[in-house]
């Protein structure tokens, strides 16, 4: 990770270095916190944060799920995200807004008024997932974990603990020639990858996993968004793992990873092993969108400056309290 200069704390602006909290803190202990990966692209007009307002309203949509009362409102959170942009003057990288219980007691469920604290940081951050360099695909393997079970957990929720599901996966192909793994569901059917949302094609159709056991993903409804562009037909169904050995082609998404193609599962081609031709229209498209080549996405878009901003996007204007001046201490 390359630390850039400020992190915003509870509506304040710390070094990097001593942004820190204390090790008794409840979310450390519980998983009990909140996130979000937001990415943001170096445009013609400046850097430029990719669905800011949705990934907001998941942020508290995730933290509502935990019971947690943020002292933000909407408008409050998105403003700190782009100062906390500004204000470090990285051109593109990686966002992590993070909300958890903190400092207080330890029983597992903590009372109504119960710390809630809130960090933003930001760093340059590359390619996600490791490709096969002479595919430019990655190869996976079925994981022996399922994913998160709808009934154990709010599993349309960001939330922290949710990622030992991830991260268990994940370990079981660590240091192996795998890039990453596919979750299945507990009837067997396909759920998404670590951290990624999964779509396969066939005879030119694509097919994704309906919502229900996966993180609704905001990368995969921009992709079903470029499909319908360009006139390919989206079909969300559950489907087992047979149908991705079947596929012409097959790719992950997410904000991290982007638009990657999938060129094996456990062993198999998908298709020639390359990514195929509809992987990489779709890749091109997403790289021409998050890049503000695309006019008809720019309401996702927040341009950081504002006087070369070429439009602006929405809000819901929830309006709470007012924002905690944001000075910047040395
Ligand atoms: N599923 C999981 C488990 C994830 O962690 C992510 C990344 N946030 C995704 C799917 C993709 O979500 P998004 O497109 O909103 O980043």
């Amino acid at each position: 990770m390359q630390p850039t200069p400020y992190i915003w704390k509870n509506g304040k602006m710390h070094p990097w270095e001593t942004c820190t909290t204390h090790v008794l803190t409840h979310g450390l202990h519980y998983g009990s916190a909140v996130f979000e990966g937001i990415r943001f692209y170096e445009t013609d007009n400046g850097p430029a944060i990719f669905e800011l307002e949705k990934h907001t309203r998941r942020l508290i949509y995730s933290a509502d799920c935990l019971n947690m009362t943020i002292p933000y409102s909407f408008d409050e959170i998105n403003d700190a995200i782009v100062e906390t942009v500004r204000i470090n003057e990285v051109k593109a990288g990686y966002i992590r807004p993070l909300i958890y219980y903190g400092y207080g007691n330890l029983k597992v469920v903590p009372h109504a008024d119960f710390a809630v604290d809130m960090i933003i940081a930001c760093w340059p951050w590359g390619n996600y997932l490791k490709t096969d360099t002479a595919h430019n695909t990655v190869d996976i393997k079925i994981s022996p974990y399922i994913r998160i079970h709808p009934t154990s957990t709010r599993t349309d929720a960001k939330i922290s603990g949710h990622y030992i599901n991830s991260l268990v996966a994940g370990l079981t192909v660590r240091d192996t020639p795998y890039h990453d793994v596919l979750m299945l569901d507990s009837d067997g059917y396909v759920a998404e990858g670590s951290a990624a949302n999964i779509f396969v094609i066939k005879d030119g159709r694509l097919f994704t996993p309906p919502l229900g056991t996966i993180l609704p993903g905001i990368t995969r409804s921009t992709v079903m968004t470029i499909a319908k562009q360009l006139n390919f037909p989206i079909i969300e169904k559950r489907f087992k793992p047979d149908e991705i050995y079947n596929a012409d082609e097959a790719f992950f998404c997410g904000t991290a990873v982007e638009v990657v193609g999938i060129g094996s599962l456990e062993d198999q081609k998908i298709g020639d092993g390359h990514a195929g031709p509809i992987t990489q229209q779709m890749q091109a498209a997403y790289q021409a969108v998050v890049h503000g080549k695309n006019p008809t996405f720019y309401p996702a878009i927040t341009w950081i400056n504002k006087e070369t901003s070429v439009s602006t996007s929405t809000n819901d204007n929830h309006t709470k309290k007012p924002m905690p001046s944001v000075a910047a201490c040395a």
